[in-house]
């Protein structure tokens, strides 16, 4: 029943994609349109499976040590190809819709009680369509959607960037509350950033824009954080590295500001 649920979920979603492109598809159709996100899916899975010999995934095949615990939102248009060039094994990623800490609490203490990540970093994005969901009115959504919503708290009406900042600032500020013991003891630092696909900021189409360090959105702190060697961040760290993700060396936590 839930497998059907889910083909017609997809089913739809896919023809919405379409849509313009041609009229309401029959249900054959449809099928067919779900067959081939399938066959795609697998064949591309294939090309992965062939480029990539067994020595690639030994680092990581018994067990994880990644850098940081990610929350981004679960929109389709931010992954972590963007700031990793290679995450398997360095990102323990949690994906929920507005980047929040509530609906993916347990997740994100794994990755930094059981993982031990030095950074938890959440990353919000241009165009949200969770912070345009829940700057408007919600009421009429699923009881499910709306309880994942109501965590999302900023004003009605707000401009969509003006929002995303402020959730972002929020999801910061609630986990270090929640995690104090581990800032305060320099065993964690979190991030709160942006990635622009959109250039809403100004600083670049996809860029990764940092705008809060353990609750600071202050510039001059961000900037000191950015320039310290011994503590990069995940975008900044990756280039040039093309060791395996076991051997690759994790961050220093900053100082709580
Ligand atoms: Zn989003």
């Amino acid at each position: 029943m839930k497998t059907k649920s889910l083909i017609v979920v997809l089913a739809a979603t896919f023809s919405w994609s379409l849509a313009g492109a041609s009229s309401t598809p029959a249900v054959g159709s449809e099928n067919e349109q779900l067959k081939t996100i399938v066959q795609n899916l697998l064949k591309d899975n294939d090309e992965f499976v062939k480029s990539h010999d067994p020595e690639y995934f030994k680092p990581f095949a018994d067990g994880q040590k990644p850098r940081a615990t990610v929350v981004t939102c679960s929109d389709s248009r931010v992954h972590t190809h963007a700031l990793d060039k290679a995450p398997d094994g360095d990102l323990f990623m949690v994906r929920n819709i507005g980047n929040q800490l509530r609906t993916g609490e347990g997740s994100v203490e794994y990755g930094v009680h059981h993982l031990h990540t030095p950074l938890l970093i959440f990353v919000g994005h241009s165009a949200c369509g969770a912070i345009k969901a829940a700057s408007s009115d919600y009421r009429r959504e699923s009881p499910s959607i709306k309880r994942e919503l109501v965590n999302i708290r900023i004003p009605k009406g707000v401009e969509n960037m003006a929002g995303v900042k402020l959730n972002v600032n929020n999801q910061v500020a609630t986990a270090v509350k929640k995690f104090s013991h581990e800032i305060h003891s320099q065993k964690l630092t979190v991030v709160g950033a942006i990635y622009d696909f959109r250039n809403d900021l100004g600083q670049g189409q996809g860029r990764l824009v940092i705008t809060n360090i353990n609750g600071s959105n202050d510039s001059d702190k961000i900037k000191t954080f950015l320039s310290m060697s011994d503590a990069p961040l995940v975008s900044a760290a990756r280039t040039g590295s093309s060791a395996p993700p076991a051997e690759r060396m994790r961050p220093h936590p900053y100082a709580y500001p």
